[in-house]
């Protein structure tokens, strides 16, 4: 289920119910469109693929 905070726009995924924003702890929670869900899995998605290339650099380098 993706959620998007009413109050400071977070938005961010979660299994289960949440009553409280993550980023500033307020209880204005709303499910997120359609629209919006698909913006967190592009973002998500850009934070894999940069991971994905960091691994391939050796640490000490
Ligand atoms: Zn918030």
């Amino acid at each position: 289920m993706t959620y998007v905070c009413a109050d400071c726009g977070f938005l961010f995924y979660r299994a289960g119910e949440i009553e409280n924003c993550p980023a500033c702890e307020k209880s204005n929670i709303r499910s997120a469109t359609e629209e919006e869900a698909q913006k967190l899995q592009e973002l998500l998605e850009q934070e894999n693929q940069i991971c994905g290339e960091r691994s391939k650099k050796p640490l000490w380098n």
